[in-house]
């Protein structure tokens, strides 16, 4: 045993961290070690869709807690149970899958897919997915990803995974051979910088997967769970997908996800999936109360009216620097720099207590609480546009 010189050095290095330490948060904020004080545009990347540690999720968790944490997954239990119907309820979906990540989702949306190619064509087993998508750090998901920087990782990768386009059909198309069994999109793909798939995509997507026999999987593990402004993104594409993924979102902060699928193809034989935390009910409580709170109109609309007001305010800045368009749809937002100052921006932001993220180098990406309120959205852009002039300035005196 090596005893650690900085307590930094007992965690594997695997991303390059600000040297800042968090211990508490409260809905928008976050304060670190010092006490020094975070506005949260990030949320755990798009994580807390309550904010930090809302009383929703600690009086679900707490109460829970002291009813039941983990009989195991070989029995029933009455939360997992309920959440499971909450959610076919609310969706295109009959059956559903319970995991601990939004990777491990899509891990067995693919596994399903497979499942589904062995049983009902002729054992296909790839799956058409997108350039610059992203779907989690398992090693198939990796290789479902079409991140340029995955791409010389980890060989060999997990095979079937060819890459079309988002919004361009013929390159689905041209794909589509004897072994292809599905075809799973982000409807807005988010890592990448929020680049949102058209309704009209998304609708000539489901006629081709159905014309050809194919399963339509959508991963919205960053834009399900009322990001958009609906509680499903693809609900506004008017399409009803074969498999769905949640993440993020769906736990309010705690470790879950799910995998959602029609009846047709829910083809999982035993043995096929499992896992000695899915399904455990102190996350599925969790589950439970954020969905019961998403899922009122009068919140729905409040995620849509809050997005349209950070989307306008974040144009009025864009207008007075000079930037890029803003892309996005409810709170999942993304501010084009047109150029590559979005680290500095980053920096500068969190020197001055804001935390915001930049998936690319030339864009930022907004993703607050979806409960985020107008002065919080105030402040955040006050400070945007503040440091904005200050690297403008430094540019100039340059
Ligand atoms: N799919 C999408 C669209 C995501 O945005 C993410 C995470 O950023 C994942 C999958 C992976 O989820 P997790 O990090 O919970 O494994």
């Amino acid at each position: 045993m090596t005893i650690a010189t900085h307590p930094f050095d007992a965690l594997m290095n695997i991303t390059a961290r600000p040297p800042i330490v968090f211990s508490r948060g409260e809905g928008a904020w976050l304060w670190d070690d010092t006490g020094k004080r975070y506005l949260d545009f990030m949320q755990g990347w798009a994580v807390n869709s309550l904010g930090h540690s809302p009383d929703i999720v600690i009086d679900a968790l707490t109460a829970q807690a002291r009813r039941l944490i983990t009989p195991s997954p070989a029995f029933y239990n009455d939360i997992s149970l309920r959440l499971a119907q909450a959610l076919v309820a609310r969706n295109d979906f009959d059956q559903v899958f319970f995991t601990n990540s939004g990777a491990e989702a899509n891990e067995g949306a693919i596994k399903l897919a497979r499942r589904y190619g062995t049983n009902h064509r002729n054992g296909a087993y790839e799956i058409i997915t997108f350039e610059d998508s992203f779907h989690g750090r398992t090693l198939a998901t990796m290789s479902a990803s079409g991140k340029k920087a995955f791409e010389a990782l980890f060989e060999p990768k997990v095979t079937g995974f060819p890459k079309a386009i988002t919004n361009d059909l013929a390159s689905v198309e041209a794909l589509i051979g004897d072994n292809t069994v599905a075809v799973m999109l982000e409807p807005i793909q988010g890592e990448s910088g929020v680049w949102p798939a058209t309704a009209e995509f998304m609708q000539a997507l489901r006629a081709l997967t159905q014309a050809r026999g194919l399963l339509l999987i959508v991963d919205e593990i960053q834009t399900g769970m009322g990001r958009t402004g609906t509680l499903f993104n693809y609900q506004q594409a008017g399409i009803a997908p074969d498999i769905m993924t949640l993440g993020k979102g769906i736990g309010g902060g705690v470790p879950l996800g799910a995998l959602l699928a029609t009846n047709k193809a829910a083809v999982f034989e035993h043995g096929d999936q499992g896992g000695t935390f899915n399904g455990n009910p102190l996350m599925c409580a969790a589950g439970l109360a954020v969905l019961d709170h998403i899922d009122r109109p009068a919140f729905l609309k409040s995620v849509v009216d809050n997005g349209h007001h950070l989307a306008g305010e974040l144009q009025r800045i864009s207008a007075r620097h000079g930037l890029g368009e803003v892309r996005g749809s409810g709170l999942l937002l993304a501010l084009d720099l047109k150029r590559p100052i979005a680290a500095a921006v980053v920096a500068e932001a969190l020197h001055d207590g804001l935390l915001l993220n930049a998936p690319r180098p030339d864009s930022l990406r907004l993703m607050p609480a979806l409960n985020v309120t107008r002065a919080e959205i105030g402040q955040m852009i006050g400070q945007l546009d503040a440091i904005l002039t200050r690297i403008g300035a430094a540019r100039c005196v340059a």
